[in-house]
């Protein structure tokens, strides 16, 4: 058979393989053994399908696949960061990024993860940004890169911890609400207690406002953190900085959010990116009091992470500093992340899909 007419498996849920299975004349029960190889073990060859009759591997082979992506290349930061760089099917290139959570040794990953390839809304400071926009990732796609990252990261470090991944951010390549569906359908598999069995408490999608995505998270009852990109307090500004304000104005992204918090009854954090000269001055820490203090909401601090061809830059430590204790000050609950991968270019805003600044191979 063709293997471009072949049923794909990745993204079907247990029910699905169980109906899969009958439908080819199989016990549903191989549906479930199935669900374990893709989703726990993260293996995409039926022949490493150890209690699968050989038969049926042989079948299962003909007729179907698992598209778990590639890793295609990789580079490790100083402070244990990985950065993949992964194919789809169509040959299209995400990144995803792996941050170690504390010594690398027994440690446990946050897993940033990409929704888009590329990303439509040329946020003036991002490299994604600046690269354009290519197609959504169908949502096999979007829990393949965090399997096939796994996989990896056990490989590399010559583990079979399940658990090795605790953490998902939605925070990579694209905007997670324009590709609304297939990142609910992910974040229900990525959670799923047989499969990845990543709490929803331990997840985090993050928006750069787009408000009818913040309204229908709001009543899906997940448990999921919502994360706004705000990066400006003022329209003029964020219009320069997140061109998605020109269509939504803050003040319509307030009402946004204020709708999610009375829906959820959850805390919604604001990251903020600190761009030497444009948005740290008092002014801007002013607005953002008016602006964040009634939604009771947390900020992340982000110096900036400097991206080649693009004249922003980061701003000292003293005023990141005076910009923090403005905040403190001002009645908000305010932490300045500590940035990891800057080093290797997978910090926040820097990443592309270009293989070109993976010279060093790890
Ligand atoms: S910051 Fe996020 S939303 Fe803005 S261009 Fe980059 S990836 Fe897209």
């Amino acid at each position: 058979m063709n293997s471009s007419i072949k049923d794909e498996l990745l993204g079907k849920n247990m029910e699905e393989l169980q109906d899969y299975m009958m439908e080819i004349g199989e016990p549903a029960f191989r549906g479930r053994q199935l669900f374990k190889w893709i989703y726990s073990k993260e293996i995409n060859s039926f022949y490493d399908m150890s209690d699968l009759p050989r038969e049926l591997r042989k079948k299962l082979d003909l007729t179907a696949r698992i598209s778990i992506p590639r890793v295609l290349k990789q580079r490790v930061s100083a402070d244990g960061t990985r950065k993949y760089l992964l194919e789809l099917r169509d040959k299209k290139r995400i990144e995803t990024v792996l941050i170690p959570q504390g010594q690398e040794k027994d440690s446990r990953y946050t897993i940033c993860i990409s929704t888009q390839v590329g990303c439509p809304i040329g946020c003036s400071f991002c490299a994604t940004g600046q690269a354009g926009f290519q197609r959504n990732m169908d949502y096999h796609e979007i829990i393949g890169q965090v399997l096939g990252s796994k996989r990896e990261l056990k490989r590399k470090l010559k583990t079979d911890e399940e658990n090795i991944i605790s953490n998902v951010v939605y925070m990579g390549m694209g905007e997670p609400f324009l590709n609304y569906d297939e990142m609910i359908k992910s974040i229900q598999m990525i959670n799923h207690p047989k499969g990845l069995n990543i709490g929803q408490r331990h997840m985090t999608v993050s928006t750069s406002g787009e408000v009818n995505g913040i309204r229908k998270l709001a009543r899906e009852e997940l448990q999921v953190t919502l994360a706004v990109s705000l990066h400006a307090c003022d329209d003029e500004l964020r219009n320069h900085l997140v061109p998605l304000n020109r269509k939504y104005s803050l003040d319509v992204l307030k009402d946004a959010i204020e709708y999610y918090i009375s829906e959820t009854n959850r805390r919604v954090t604001f990251e903020y990116v600190m761009l030497d000269e444009v948005n740290i001055r008092k002014l801007d820490a002013d607005n953002m009091i008016k602006l964040v203090k009634p939604l009771l909401a947390n900020v992340n601090l982000i110096p900036y992470n400097e991206v080649i061809g693009l004249s922003f830059k980061k701003p000292s430590r003293q005023k990141i500093l005076q910009f923090y204790s403005w905040l403190m000050e001002g009645g908000i609950n305010v932490t300045v992340r500590e940035e990891k991968g800057a080093d290797i270019m997978a910090a926040c805003g820097q990443l592309r899909s270009g293989p070109n600044i993976y010279k060093s191979k790890n």
